[in-house]
């Protein structure tokens, strides 16, 4: 029974937007996918006139764009018209700060109406948008405007109280901060209503080249700071597609996609791609609640569902009860992303829903979806599905700075993908190096370990470095370990990810104390209480654990991998660099 779920019919193949996969990566360009989208006069390219202007220039303007649903349950409706005034009064706003082509404007926001008329408001007016991740604490928040030297940070009254007045002094470039909630109470703060209210409706859209910088995201590394990769207006071509093919949207769906607006997910699929497509969205403002979020199914007729495996695993574990009590008739396509969506969660949504989750692999770096199980195609639970069409994907090894092809099928290298295509970062904002470390021979090099089978599905096996991924969250190691060390007892940190049924991975830490500080519990609580103050709780470890030292290689790199080993019973593998008086 299951096994026909995830075995497509051809009838249900033929109602697919993508009826046939192989036809479609056969005759696939992307100057073909770029037909799917309107463009501005002399080959110029918005994203915001994609997504909006170019609906209402077609007699769409009185559909419903955003249907959000409020933490009191309140709905507030925006159509494809009031979202075009609204963006062109953002536009207006910002035009009125003085501020230049290619500056930045970063959100601090949850899933508020005004999330989405800053997105696209900023790109209407030709400058950059960046989202924040809003369960940072100052510190992350921090690091990132900082790289990105944001000029504007639109945000609330309480996580601007919280979370960056304690840092404003250390931003220098930023220059104004609108709050959508503002009170009166002269700061120098200003107030996003009040400045909408007085900008006109009418606004010319900046007519940015295909290659103007568009979006800031910032994702993080092994070592170092947080990396700002850099998107541009083109990348719509790839969000439109991959919307179309891999999530199987059209005009008519009713769409959710719960990924938080801070994280990519959130502006390729929680804003760009549906709406070029000219959905209705459905936006839930509230946190993950397993009875609201059937509800949500049932009442708003959701069709489309973009997720991710944390929610899946959580809705598993409280029992197919509740979703089987749900008229969830509306609903056709369902898709994951974010982390492996294990084989179990697949065949229990197909039981469940009566159709699977379809999962899907990307990156911040990529843009937009790489690798998908496609509407019209057999779904192979536990496998990341097959390439985008027009996307060239391969296992590799790096040899002395070359590149070896594996082509043999089920042996584990790292996945490559064959350059360019639309939304494929342009740069690491200001890290030319760390960027071209990425590419070898005309391929991207993704950092994840896979395999491929033999009918060309690929297979995730886990990350080649030391990053986190945490409920969907991806962590930084080096992040936690900076924040942790400026506690004054802390003289070394190491952190890793350890594999957790619900998250994926949990954060786990290790100290070595400076002199004079006694390993307790009640300074353990201390560390705790200051990552989390520090880094906020979807980053701050889980666990932080003393040890009199910490195992390092003779040229003092902390060995994260053997911490993880050793607390996962693992072999140790290669320990020759370990510094002697450690093994
Ligand atoms: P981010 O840049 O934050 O979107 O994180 C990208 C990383 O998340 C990838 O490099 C993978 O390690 C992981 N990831 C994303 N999608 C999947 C998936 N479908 N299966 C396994 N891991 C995934």
């Amino acid at each position: 029974m299951v096994d026909d779920l995830i075995h497509k019919k051809p009838d249900q193949a033929a109602q697919a937007n993508m009826p046939d996969y192989s036809k479609e990566t056969e005759v696939f360009s992307w100057a073909k996918a770029r037909g799917l989208l309107g463009g501005l006069a002399d080959g110029k390219l918005n994203i915001a006139h994609e997504c909006v202007d170019r609906h209402v220039a077609n007699g769409a303007g009185a559909k419903v764009a955003l249907r959000i649903i409020r933490k009191n349950d309140d709905i507030t409706e925006v159509t494809y018209d009031a979202l075009f005034n609204l963006t062109n009064r953002f536009a207006n706003v910002l035009q009125s700060l003085g501020l230049a082509k290619g500056e930045r404007v970063f959100s601090l926001l949850g899933r508020t109406p005004q999330l989405y008329v800053v997105a696209l408001g900023t790109l209407k007016a030709g400058l950059v948008f960046s989202p924040l991740f809003s369960a940072f604490g100052p510190e992350p928040l921090q690091a990132r405007m900082e790289i990105g030297g944001a000029r504007v940070l639109v945000t609330t009254n309480a996580l601007y109280r919280r979370k960056v007045a304690p840092i404003r002094d250390r931003l220098p470039e930023l220059q104004h901060v609108l709050l959508i909630d503002a009170e009166d109470d002269g700061d120098a703060l200003l107030d996003f209503d009040a400045l909408l209210q007085l900008a006109s409706t009418e606004y010319n859209i900046e007519a940015t080249e295909p290659e103007d910088v568009a979006l800031l995201h910032f994702t993080s590394g092994t070592t170092g700071r947080p990396k700002g990769a850099v998107h541009v207006h083109e990348a719509i071509v790839a969000h439109c597609y991959t919307g179309r093919v891999a999530l199987d949207l059209k005009p008519d769906d009713v769409y959710w996609c719960t990924a938080d607006p801070g994280w990519v997910t959130g502006t390729s699929y929680g804003i760009i791609a549906p709406l070029a497509i000219g959905v209705t969205m459905v936006i839930d403002e509230a946190e993950f609640d397993i009875a609201r979020w059937y509800r949500i199914l049932e009442s708003e007729r959701v069709s489309v569902w973009y997720t991710a495996p944390t929610a899946i695993r959580m809705l598993m574990a409280a029992g197919a009860e509740a979703a089987k009590n749900c008229n969830l008739s509306q609903l056709r396509f369902m898709a994951s992303v974010g982390e492996p969506l294990n084989p179990e969660a697949v065949l229990w949504s197909a039981a469940t829903f009566g159709k699977p989750f379809h999962d899907n692999w990307w990156q911040t770096e990529t843009g937009g979806i790489m690798i998908a199980n496609y509407a019209s195609m057999d779904v192979k639970p536990g496998s990341m599905g097959r390439p985008l069409p027009g996307i060239v994907a391969g296992i590799v090894e790096r040899e002395n700075g070359k590149l070896h092809h594996i082509d043999k099928a089920m042996c584990v290298g790292e996945l490559a993908l064959k350059t360019p295509w639309p939304s494929m970062m342009r740069a690491y904002l200001d890290e030319e190096e760390r960027y071209n470390k990425c590419f070898s021979d005309g391929w991207y090099l993704t950092g994840d370990l896979a395999m491929r089978d033999s009918d060309g599905y690929f297979w995730f096996i886990g990350r080649s470095d030391d990053v986190i991924k945490s409920s969907g969250h991806l962590i930084g190691p080096f992040e936690v370990e900076s924040a942790l060390i400026e506690h004054e007892a802390v003289a070394e940190a190491a952190v890793i990810g350890l594999p957790d049924e619900t998250a994926g991975e949990v954060v786990k830490a290790y100290v070595a104390l400076n002199p004079g500080f006694r390993p307790d519990k009640d300074l353990q609580r201390s560390l705790r209480g200051h990552a989390r103050q520090r880094l906020g709780p979807a980053v701050a470890p889980r666990e932080i654990l003393f040890r009199e030292k910490l195992p390092k290689t003779r040229s003092g790199k902390i060995m994260r991998r053997l911490l993880k080993a050793r607390e996962m019973g693992l072999p140790e593998g290669d320990i020759s660099t370990l510094e002697t008086d450690e093994k």
